[in-house]
């Protein structure tokens, strides 16, 4: 028995009785009326940096009005296994903490929301799948933190869009170390066989259009992995829907430490 899931999840119920989502922005905790749109109060609404205006036409991150190119400065350098990305906005510090606030802080009752942004971008963007996967955390990891980020709300644009939502349809089968200090060639590495289609999901997922969703979206090596995966096991193609990426910047250099 997880004591400690059981435990998060009793914070949880109890954190949605005293700030009730609805009645208080998620975001800044300011009392609002219920008509709010994603439960974020009309200065936060302002606030957060979603993507609007000219983005990536691979991994679907904003670029810069005075970017040059079509493809991010990530896609032009390494290219992706899912076919096409779309993302709702732009990794800010408000965007982070609220993340931050979903993933670390047991607020799973945000899952809802994001899920609502999910499917407001899908509208706009006409984007159409058979079915929704979310990117699989390792199961020690969700069995601590009681949820997967991604899969709540995954789960809660599955039931908008009336699709069929796979939660169990890709497992991780490794936990991956921190992959943010890494090159991309070494999270490749790092990343090759985390992640696995279930035999009994084989099936579900076979000659299927899928709709991956993440909630962060940075260099895009997990959900190439995850990608990487579907397409061999058969899915006709992996459309990408993150609720946050990162700006468009220019690749670091690589530092190697010889260890000398
Ligand atoms: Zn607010
Ligand atoms: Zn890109």
């Amino acid at each position: 028995m997880d004591r400690g899931g059981i435990w998060e999840r009793a914070i949880k119920v109890v954190d949605e009785a005293l700030f009730p989502s609805g009645i208080y922005c998620i975001s800044c905790g300011s009392l609002i009326d219920g008509t709010r749109p994603y439960s974020l109060c009309d200065k936060c609404i302002r606030e957060f940096h979603w993507i609007n205006g000219r983005r990536c036409r691979k991994c679907g991150k904003a670029l810069q009005d005075t970017y040059k190119g079509q493809l991010c400065y990530d896609c032009m350098a390494y290219p992706h296994y899912f076919d096409k990305g779309y993302s709702c906005m732009t990794y800010g510090l408000k965007e982070r903490e609220l993340l931050l606030d979903y993933k670390y802080n047991g607020k799973s009752y945000l899952g809802k929301k994001f899920g609502d942004i999910l499917y407001d971008r899908m509208s706009c963007e006409n984007i159409d799948a058979d079915v929704i996967i979310p990117v699989p955390i390792h199961r020690r990891r969700e069995r601590k933190r009681g949820y997967n980020q991604s899969a709540l709300m995954a789960e809660s644009l599955a039931k908008k869009m009336e699709k069929p939502f796979l939660g169990d349809a890709v497992v991780r089968t490794r936990e991956t170390a921190l992959l943010r200090s890494l090159s991309p060639v070494e999270r490749e590495s790092a990343l090759r066989g985390a992640f696995a289609v279930c035999s009994g999901a084989l099936e579900k997922v076979y000659n299927k259009k899928v709709l991956l969703i993440d909630d962060i979206y940075t260099t895009g090596s997990t959900a190439d992995s995850c990608s990487k995966t579907l397409l061999e096991a058969g899915a006709e193609a992996v459309l990408l829907l993150t609720l946050a990426s990162g700006g468009n910047k220019k690749p670091v250099q690589y530092v190697y430490d010889s260890g000398l």
